[in-house]
């Protein structure tokens, strides 16, 4: 008889994905740019959470485009939903046209040579297959250079044998609104455009998550967000704005042992922190193995039935302390669930008490958890 590996009587913790907020995460976006297309970016198994069920919730929230870095992701999401459309972010790598052809993916060009070379197998196979074309604004990451663009409205040809759903472009600081870089990839994006009349029939697509939120301007044809769907926050940077998207996981570490201190001592690797007497301690099976980062050592705190309980001492691999002195005695026992992220420390909070962003937490949450998908809705 074959055993499940995952339960939450038997793991050490939970994380529980929340697919109702997802959805309306995805409808508030929505309607902040009212009814354009909003195309999720379903990247590193939708950011950690689970491609196999963010992917057919937001399809039945009304997605049907999406975007996914690599064309393994791609492969992966048409198993998933054979009938949605399915774009590749990290382009047309030399070699790999038919299996885009194969699966129906559509490879966004982020050079010249990979226009020609798509150009090429739409002519060798006598169709005129989708690819989308990404314009360098300003990131010098991906995307046609000034001067590949400049060829390219020199020679329209060169796309005649393809047909492009989407020009696009990529934002590098719309997390930080009031920064120029935005105003001016925001022109340099027109001006491409403009330059481009023979794709008039593509739909202009600028805006991740942030760019939603910087102003209309922004929104052109289509949007294509990734972590706000996922309550991370569109504005981290801006204290005014309280995050406007519902919180979508909450991670819960289990406590395995706890302890009263009557001599002080230290406590974890390297004894960091030092527990006086009269503390209590409880251990916590949840560690860096799991994503949850080194640099929350003596740093971030999570809590108990309401109560904040900062973390003590370095973490380990696969155990962290907390000081639970303030808890109430009967509230922290073996089997007692801690919130990790939760209602009172979302995903952001966790990020900033790290030293990083809510994108590097959540796809580097591990695989031991067990987890479980709220979706009530459907
Ligand atoms: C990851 C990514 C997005 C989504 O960004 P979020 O900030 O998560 O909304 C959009 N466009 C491109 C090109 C990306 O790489």
């Amino acid at each position: 008889m074959t055993r499940t590996l995952s339960s939450p009587e038997l793991s050490s913790a939970i994380l529980t994905i929340d697919l109702d907020a997802v959805t309306a995460n995805y409808r508030l976006l929505q309607e902040k740019v009212e009814g354009k297309p909003v195309n999720p970016v379903v990247k590193a198994n939708a950011y950690g959470l689970g491609i196999d069920r963010i992917a057919p919730a937001l399809y039945r929230a009304g997605a049907k485009t999406f975007f996914v870095a690599q064309i393994e992701e791609g492969i992966e999401l048409r198993q998933i939903l054979p009938g949605v459309e399915i774009h590749i972010l990290n382009g047309l790598m030399p070699g790999s046209e038919s299996v885009m052809a194969e699966y129906g993916l559509v490879p966004v060009l982020n050079t010249l040579s990979q226009i020609e070379a798509w150009a090429d197998y739409c002519a060798a196979h006598h169709r005129k297959m989708a690819a989308d074309i990404h314009i360098d604004t300003g990131m010098q990451r991906l995307g046609l250079t000034d001067k590949e663009r400049e060829r390219l409205s020199d020679h329209p040809a060169l796309c005649d044998a393809i047909h492009v759903p989407y020009i696009i472009s990529h934002l590098a600081c719309a997390d930080t609104p009031a920064n120029p870089m935005n105003g001016e990839q925001l022109k340099a994006f027109h001006t491409a455009l403009s330059r481009l009349p023979f794709l008039s029939g593509a739909k202009a697509c600028l805006a991740n998550s942030s760019g939603i939120f910087l102003s209309p301007e922004y929104h052109f044809d289509a949007v294509r967000p990734g972590i706000s769907l996922w309550g991370g926050h569109p504005q981290p940077g801006d204290s005014n704005h309280l995050n406007p998207m519902k919180q979508v996981i909450r991670l819960q570490g289990k406590i395995l042992q706890t302890r009263d201190i009557d001599t002080p001592s230290g406590v974890g690797y390297g004894a960091t922190h030092r527990a006086r007497s009269g503390d209590r301690i409880a251990t916590v099976g949840v560690g860096y193995a799991d994503g949850f980062l080194r640099s929350l050592g003596n740093q971030g705190h999570l809590y108990l039935d309401q109560v904040k309980v900062p973390i003590v001492g370095r973490i380990s691999m696969d155990l962290l302390a907390v000081d639970i002195t303030q808890v109430p005695g009967d509230k922290a026992h073996v089997g007692s669930l801690v919130d990790l992220i939760g209602p009172h420390n979302p995903v952001d909070e966790m990020a900033h008490d790290a030293g990083t962003i809510s994108y590097e937490l959540l796809t580097g949450l591990g695989n031991r958890y067990h987890r479980i998908y709220l979706d009530g809705g459907v």
